[in-house]
């Protein structure tokens, strides 16, 4: 569903839409304080070219109009190490030195703190446990889904008590069959992955992140792909169409007010 207030524009997973206590979104690029160059909601810190004020104040009003507290968010570096947040330790950076390196994915196993990945054609991957209310978000670009961050991801939410069996998984906008061409796949990617290659050099990254999921003991009712290619839509950065540095988000937290 799509959602526009503030000047801001970004679309909830239907499958998720039952849960109140869970917020959620993902932002178009419509509607940020960041110039042309990165038009205009742009998610995270980059360089000198979008001063760091810019930044912050899109993710202040990405997560006002999402009504959740100040998000905690990482420095991804295309691994799968995944870090937990709880709420004594929760972290806001508020300078690109602030930032924790490192970190692919995020979990919140308890209520009240709030979560941002940035991402631009790679996929944002969140994960709820609707019963044990515990969050993660996953960022996985192709070598995400090399190192399978998904069922990473899903492993450590089960430490805390969540059940793959009652998760609800949905995957942002990202890159697309259309467009996800790797001629160097042999190199990149392991064979396995040639069972969704739809055309030549052309990868279904929706698929092989389908089959993770499930692989996982993730029921296929409770998947919910956006089905967005990112190069394909103007609506989102996509580092492919060239944006090198705009990155849009995805954005979830548990309300503790909603629970009974
Ligand atoms: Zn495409």
């Amino acid at each position: 569903m799509q959602h526009t207030r503030d000047g801001l524009t970004w679309h909830t997973f239907s499958i998720l839409e039952p849960y109140p206590e869970l917020r959620h979104g993902y932002f178009t690029r419509a509607g940020g304080s960041s110039g042309p160059a990165r038009d205009e909601l742009n998610l995270a810190f980059a360089d000198e070219r979008d001063p760091v004020e810019n930044v912050l104040a899109n993710i202040d009003r990405a997560r006002a109009v999402l009504g959740l507290p100040a998000p905690a968010f990482v420095r991804q570096t295309h691994g799968a190490d995944i870090s937990v947040v709880m709420p004594a330790h929760n972290y806001h950076p508020r300078s690109p030195e602030e930032v924790r390196y490192g970190f692919d994915a995020m979990i919140a196993p308890e209520p009240d703190v709030s979560l941002l990945i940035k991402v631009a054609d790679c996929q944002g991957v969140l994960l709820y446990d609707p019963v044990s209310r515990i969050l993660g978000l996953a960022h996985s670009g192709w070598r995400g889904s090399v190192q399978n961050i998904i069922a990473a991801t899903v492993v450590k939410m089960t430490r805390y008590g969540a059940v793959p069996q009652r998760m609800l998984a949905a995957v942002a906008p990202s890159l697309g069959p259309c467009c996800a061409e790797f001629v160097h796949h042999a190199k990149e990617l392991p064979p396995r992955f040639t069972d969704h290659m739809v055309s030549e050099n052309h990868f279904d990254f929706w698929a092989i992140s389908r089959e993770q999921l499930t692989g996982c003991g993730i029921r296929p009712a409770n998947i919910e792909i956006a089905g967005i290619c990112t190069k394909c839509s103007p609506e989102f950065f996509s580092y492919r169409g060239g944006d090198q540095w705009g990155r849009f988000g995805i954005m979830a937290g548990v309300s503790q007010e909603h629970f009974e």
